[in-house]
């Protein structure tokens, strides 16, 4: 059986697992309306992105 040479101390242990708990946020509030959008991308509810409307709201 493969043995490790040296044992990863509960503090490196700790400081690898500091960035377990980031999670990926697949959806943010649009600035404009506050509908959910995904990130880098126009929203679909009210046209903008970035502050300015880029294209027509759908449904209208
Ligand atoms: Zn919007």
């Amino acid at each position: 059986m493969a043995v490790p040479k040296r044992k990863v101390s509960p503090s490196r242990r700790g400081m690898r697992r500091s960035h377990d708990s980031l999670k990926v946020e697949a959806f943010h509030e649009c600035q404009n309306c506050g509908e959910l959008k995904r990130p880098h991308h126009l929203c679909f509810a009210c046209g903008h992105h970035n502050g300015r409307e880029v294209i027509a709201p759908r449904g209208v």
